[in-house]
């Protein structure tokens, strides 16, 4: 999700012991029992229906700290002191630094997150675990595409010449895409493959994600990719109906349907280091990987529950059914390095060179 700046939408919020107040609701005193304590990546409306439902649930009070970057280097300053309990966050690119980081701490042998959340979606050593996945998926033009299926690796294909919009290659979210193809093409592959993308594209990488829909909407691209949520959340944005028009000029296709399946990416949770209510973190952990739960999440946010079974958003299922690619995050993880380097080593953000 684009992060975007915004003030709390709730009331109760928490302060924090070393810079300060961030939202100023006058609460300043330590936290009493029966709390759990949140610091969030992920903004604040998009969670606090799930925590209303945890409250209801088991009667723990939440508190949502949510800042849009830094909120893993607040964690380290903070040290044994810091009152988060929970980092709450998107991509795998985030919870490796969390972990890469020291702040975090392993949650292993929990009955309910080892046998709910799918292996390839949590870190081995139990220091993260995925709750929602969505897909990286091609954005086609519904007037200038008629093909139906498509490939990642096809992306390099001539044919797609001056066809190709996406955003900077170095975003995580690309990033973590290279990376898959690393594992399964290797490096050399990897490089062609880029380099073909690269020169088929229409323009240089900009924008977000929404910007590339933008682009097939006025006829500068008619392929792109993008994340599946943000069809979903441009098919409903009622506050920037023209967003309404991009998401409808594109239709989603998932790469590699017929074969490994389609790349996805994360949002996950991890338990902090010194997570002071550690009991109360472990109930909200849980409660996240329930189909409940699930459920009221992977609605809010327009994407795909871990748990088997558990169902997405209507709009989300109207873009047909996904096959995830079943690769472990940590694989991806393990080769994002890599995939940085290509980026750069092959000129991907200068645009096409011939
Ligand atoms: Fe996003």
């Amino acid at each position: 999700m684009e992060a975007r700046p915004m003030a709390s939408v709730k009331p109760r919020v928490f302060w924090a012991a070393l810079t300060g107040c961030l939202f100023c609701s006058g609460v300043s005193t330590a936290f009493a029992d029966g709390e759990v304590n949140v610091y969030s990546y992920r903004q604040p409306e998009l969670i606090q229906p799930l925590l209303d439902a945890f409250t209801k649930e088991t009667g723990i009070e939440t508190n949502v700290l949510f800042l849009d970057k830094g909120l893993v280097e607040r964690i380290q300053a903070e040290g044994v002191n810091s009152p988060a309990d929970i980092l709450l966050t998107v991509d795998i690119a985030r919870l490796v630094e969390a972990k890469e980081g020291g702040v975090t701490q392993p949650v292993l042998n929990d009955p309910v997150i080892q046998k709910d959340i799918p292996a390839n979606l949590r870190d081995p050593e139990g220091e993260w675990f995925g709750l929602t996945t969505r897909g990286r998926v091609v954005y086609a033009s519904r007037d200038r595409v008629t093909q139906k299926d498509i490939t990642y690796e096809e992306l390099s294909d001539p044919k797609w010449k001056g066809r190709i919009c996406i955003r900077d290659g170095q975003h995580s979210y690309n990033i973590a895409l290279f990376a898959s193809m690393i594992a399964h093409h290797g490096v050399d592959y990897t490089r062609e493959w880029l380099t073909g993308l690269k020169n088929n594209l229409a323009r240089k990488p900009d924008g977000t994600d929404r910007t590339q829909a933008k682009s097939i909407f006025s006829g500068e691209c008619d392929i792109a990719l993008g994340n599946t949520y943000y069809v979903g959340l441009m098919l409903t944005n009622d506050k920037e109906p023209e967003e309404k028009e991009w998401a409808g000029a594109v239709r989603v296709i998932f790469p590699n349907a017929a074969d490994r399946g389609t790349h996805v990416n994360i949002s996950g949770v991890a338990m902090t280091k010194y997570a002071p209510n550690r009991d109360n973190a472990l109930k909200l952990m849980e409660f996240l990987a329930s189909g409940e739960a699930q459920e009221i999440y992977a609605k809010e946010v327009f994407e795909y529950p871990v748990l088997p079974g558990a169902q997405p958003s209507d709009v989300v299922k109207g873009f047909g059914p996904i096959k995830p690619d079943p690769l472990s995050l940590t694989e991806i993880a393990a080769h994002r390095k890599e995939a940085s380097e290509l980026v750069d080593e092959v000129g991907f953000n200068e645009g096409p060179s011939n």
